[in-house]
């Protein structure tokens, strides 16, 4: 017997929670099935609409305004601005207290741990009190176990920009005598906890010890940004605590992988999963597709070994790209899959990519065409299937590393794809 639905999303990324959020809204029975982790918790955290265009200006001020000039195919262009509205009021909606940025239209500047200023829509709160358009002499603090973030630096990379305020970075041994290889989960728990550490002979809780050697470097500075460690569960508490202790707003810097912002958005997304009720299974890949008649009649997950079937009317292909191995690659070409559904690409594999790293490499865009109303299409151009939809960067037609468009199009794509799949039911 097949376990069966509304609507199957396919994948646990940004891109399929939106989507399973739509089709709910449209008031479809959902469910989601997720293989692995999803890229969120690599990445910074940060919502980024649209940063750069697909000709490299920028960085661009309004996303909303630049997102009405794209080229068609591009996966915004395909959704419609409508779409990247409602998803980014989803979101919201979702995300609470947690983000900013939704007062305004425009990107806001927020410095990120290699010292570049990113554009970018939604941030978490904790990024808040350090974008760089607020003024306020800014002190950056790195720790020298955690090399990714070198504070001088990021200090430098921002003056650079030529913001009208101070800008310097401090690096301090993290109180406590943590591993060098500590994780970024180790350093949120003990400010959580606020646990004892030893200090110089004596012990204090962390806090205090963080505080009190930062103080050191304070000199009238107005805000102080910190590499985001800054605690998991009582996170704002541990930054209101260091603010009142050091007499200056604090904020975190968002990070490289693995991210506690990242981390903490997967966690808030799959709690609002639970709250709507969308029913999720995790561990578990989809592995094989019946069809009939030109639409998926069911798909199979492979429970370790064990052959569950899934039914559903609409299906939604959120797998990722190729970090994620939701587009796959060989010698011979590049792959969808679960589906096999078409993935246009040169046939010569020296074609996929230019020979300067930061070039425009053909594979950065490759992916999944769609129409309009997002469903895959084959060589000629025609819905592989009448019943399948695909969402985030699973697509083809952007760069996103390039543009900065990574979340906001998983955002657009998967809600309006949940939602066009939920209203066929
Ligand atoms: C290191 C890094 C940093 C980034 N930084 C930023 C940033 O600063 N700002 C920004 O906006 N974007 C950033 N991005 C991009 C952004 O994270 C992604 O574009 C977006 O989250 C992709 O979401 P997705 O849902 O399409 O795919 P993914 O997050 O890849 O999720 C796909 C999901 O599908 C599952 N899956 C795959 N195959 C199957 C299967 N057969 N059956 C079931 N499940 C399957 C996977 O396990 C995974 O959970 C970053 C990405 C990376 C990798």
């Amino acid at each position: 017997m097949a376990i069966e639905d509304d609507v199957l999303v396919i994948g646990g990324g940004l891109a399929g929670i939106a989507a399973a959020v739509g089709a709910h809204e449209q008031g479809a029975r959902v469910r989601l099935v997720s293989h692995k982790q999803s890229t969120m918790r690599q990445a910074s955290g940060l919502i980024d609409l649209l940063g750069y265009t697909p000709n490299g200006d920028g960085p661009v001020v309004d996303p909303f305004e630049a997102i009405e000039e794209l080229p068609e195919g591009h996966p915004y262009e395909r959704a419609g601005l409508d779409a990247v509205r409602a998803a980014m009021d989803m979101f919201d909606d979702a995300t609470g207290e947690m983000y900013a940025g939704s007062h305004t239209d425009k990107n806001a500047l927020v410095p990120t741990h290699g010292g570049a200023i990113k554009p970018t829509a939604r941030y978490p709160d904790s990024a808040a009190p350090g974008i760089a358009s607020a003024h306020g002499d800014t002190l950056f603090v790195g720790f020298d176990s955690m090399i990714e973030f070198d504070a001088p630096v990021a200090a430098d990379h921002l003056a650079a920009t030529g913001v009208p305020y101070e800008t310097d970075g401090a690096t301090i041994e993290f109180p406590g005598n943590l591993r060098d290889d500590a994780k970024v989960t180790r350093f949120a728990h003990l400010l959580d906890r606020d646990d004892e550490v030893a200090v110089d002979g004596t012990t204090m809780p962390v806090r205090t010890a963080l505080a009190e050697r930062v103080k050191e470097h304070i000199d009238g500075h107005d805000r102080v940004g910190f590499p985001a460690v800054l605690g998991d569960d009582n996170a704002a508490e541990v930054r209101a605590e260091l603010a009142d202790k050091l007499g200056a707003s604090v904020f975190e810097v968002p990070m490289g992988p693995p991210s506690l912002p990242g981390l903490r958005l997967e966690d808030r997304l799959y709690e609002y999963l639970h709250e709507i009720g969308v029913r999720v299974s995790t561990g578990n890949p989809i592995v094989d597709v019946e069809q009939a008649n030109g639409e998926i009649d069911r798909v199979v997950g492979d429970h370790t070994g064990r052959e569950v079937p899934y039914k559903a009317q609409q299906y939604i292909l959120a797998t990722g790209g190729l970090v994620g191995k939701g587009i796959d690659s060989d010698r011979e070409g590049v792959y969808e899959p679960v589906f096999d559904c078409h993935v246009p690409h040169p046939a010569d594999r020296y074609d996929w990519f230019e020979d300067g790293a930061f070039d425009d490499h053909e594979f950065a865009r490759f992916g999944v065409p769609v129409d309009t109303e997002l469903r895959p299409l084959d060589a000629d151009n025609v819905p592989e299937f009448e019943n399948l939809r695909a969402a985030g960067s699973v697509l083809g037609g952007y760069d996103f590393p390039s543009e900065k468009s990574g979340s906001g199009v998983s955002l657009a794509t998967g809600y309006a794809a949940g939602e066009l799949a939920g209203d066929r039911v």
